[in-house]
């Protein structure tokens, strides 16, 4: 019997695989990768594209959010480095040094209370010192309290200092400028510490746009999201320099299709009145399922290769779409949401735009109700 889902996401990681050869073909030989996998991989998956991932040769490890999305990706076998990009807070130290996992820090007084549980525990603790050079985020400032507050590393044996890094605000902007400021402050700070005798294994700058627009900002390591999942972090960079391939589809089946005469309402608020005689269908996806709410009456998905406008607003579990157009439809036929559907092809990028949202947003927001699939 055929196969019918309500929802599913597909899942391809040779694609996640050849996007990150893709965008390390764009930087130095001898740089190496940081798979950033928070949010659950951008909603794609952290521990399967983690275990896809563990032996490409160019990969330093990954990175997440939070201890917990990296507790987890350790309680799934990962052995490769992990970095924490976000807070760790004090109750987690002692676990974090124990699953070896390594640390942003930039704060002394964090740094205080990290190595007091370090010398407790009688192990080191692995620490990528950030710097803020202009995201107004975390990270030491790029002045002498900052640096002089990193030289005292030195006099801590209980912290590895394996990295220091520094996040761009705006590397996906045609206007370069603002970039090469906060890379000009950052070259500072790290010819600063170097004279200061501060020593570390690697450092690192470039997230997606970063590798995509700026070479110069390749060092030891670069960090990417967004683009090893296939889609670029705007529309200003380079696309053609890094060839990508989106990574997720998103597919259901129709629940429902009727006719329904003109003068008829459609979903909550009635904010769509048919105006002739129209075939509805009812796609069983909705905001639960992380489709945006704000694609109400402006969305539309494939069926047959053609386009279904949505009629109304999208309801949490269903939204409705105008079938009339595409003949012989029926119930049970296949809906893409994202992806590709005979010679039509429905993009995030398309959907993020219509709905007024963040290509990023929109893959983060595929719910876990959605079951996902790994091809
Ligand atoms: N590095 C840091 C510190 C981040 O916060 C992020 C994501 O927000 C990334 C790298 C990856 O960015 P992108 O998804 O734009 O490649």
């Amino acid at each position: 019997m055929k196969e019918y889902r309500r929802a599913l996401a597909r899942i391809d990681l040779d694609a996640i695989r050849g996007n990150i050869e893709s965008l390390m073909a764009n930087t130095k030989p001898g740089t190496r990768f940081i798979n950033v996998i928070k949010a659950d991989g951008y909603g794609h998956g952290a521990l399967e594209i983690a275990k896809h991932m563990a032996d490409y040769e160019r990969l330093w490890g990954f990175a997440v959010a939070s201890f917990d999305e990296a507790l987890s990706l350790r309680n799934g076998g990962i052995t490769q480095p992990i970095l924490i990009l976000g807070c760790t807070f004090p109750e987690q130290f002692a676990e974090a040094i124990n699953q070896d996992l390594s640390l942003t820090m930039y704060d002394t007084l964090a740094i205080d209370e990290v190595v007091a549980v370090a010398r407790e525990l009688g192990k080191p603790v692995k620490v990528h010192i950030k710097l803020d050079t202009g995201m107004g985020r975390l990270g030491f400032p790029v002045d002498a309290t900052g640096l002089s507050a990193i030289a005292n590393l030195k006099e801590m044996p209980e912290i590895v200092l394996e990295g220091v890094y520094t996040h761009f605000a705006a590397a996906d902007e045609t206007d370069k400028s603002f970039t090469g400021e906060q890379l000009k402050k950052y070259n500072y700070g790290i010819a600063e510490l170097k004279k200061m005798g501060v020593t570390f294994a690697n450092h690192h700058t470039a997230n997606s746009a970063g590798i995509i627009d700026h070479q110069e900002a390749n060092f030891d390591l670069v960090r990417s999201g967004i683009a090893a999942y296939g889609l670029y972090p705007s529309k200003d960079v380079r696309q053609q320099a890094v060839p990508l391939k989106p990574a997720m589809e998103i597919t259901s089946h129709l629940a429902s299709v009727k006719l329904l005469p003109a003068g008829s309402p459609i979903s909550y608020g009635r904010t769509h009145t048919t105006t002739r005689e129209t075939k509805v269908g009812v796609v069983p996806f909705g905001y639960a399922d992380g489709y945006p709410r704000s694609l109400s009456g402006k969305g539309y998905v494939l069926i047959k290769g053609q386009k279904a406008p949505i009629l109304g607003r999208v309801c949490m579990d269903m939204f409705m779409v105008d079938v009339s157009d595409i003949p012989d439809v029926s119930l049970y036929d296949k809906v893409t949401i994202v992806g590709y559907n005979g010679r039509g092809c429905l993009s995030v990028d398309t959907l993020s735009e219509l709905s007024g949202r963040f290509n990023y947003e929109f893959v983060c927001d595929i719910s876990k109700r959605v079951p996902r699939e790994y091809i």
